[in-house]
């Protein structure tokens, strides 16, 4: 006779939440690079790496082929070369709000959104997931 025993984790009851950590340079370079195109729209691409509920940005591309306006920034998706370290968009607004627009949400890509608005300090960046939903944003 053979028994068979199944073995089942309890399922984690605690909801772990996401959060986006950024790096001194990586945060230094984002603040510059929104400064540098006011009062345009600047956008970036975000490199990085997912572990569990941790997105760790590594690096920043300069998307080819961008259009930079007061009100609008992108770049042509089938233009980039498929890479699965990119994860995401970090671009300016020249207002005082760094809450995602209907256009930001349509235009979504890959898996976190940053957006650093007017004066652009470190703690004018927010993280946002695909729904629009606020990701929680650590600098080290
Ligand atoms: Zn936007």
């Amino acid at each position: 006779m053979i028994i068979i025993v199944f073995f089942r984790r309890k399922k984690e009851a605690i909801e772990v939440r996401r959060r986006i950590v950024l790096t001194k340079q990586i945060t230094n370079s984002v603040i510059t690079y929104a400064k540098s195109w006011h009062p345009n729209e600047g956008i970036l691409i975000l490199q990085g790496k997912k572990d569990k509920n941790v997105i760790r940005i590594t690096g920043l591309i300069i998307p080819p082929f961008s259009t930079h306006g007061p009100y609008y920034s992108g770049f042509p998706v089938y233009e980039l070369p498929f890479d699965l370290s990119y994860i995401g968009t970090v671009h300016s607004h020249p207002s005082r709000s760094n809450k995602p627009s209907l256009e930001d949400l349509n235009h979504f890509f890959g898996l976190v959104s940053l957006i650093i608005c007017y004066p652009y300090e470190v703690e004018d960046i927010a993280a946002f997931d695909r729904n629009g939903n606020n990701i929680d944003l650590e600098t080290e």
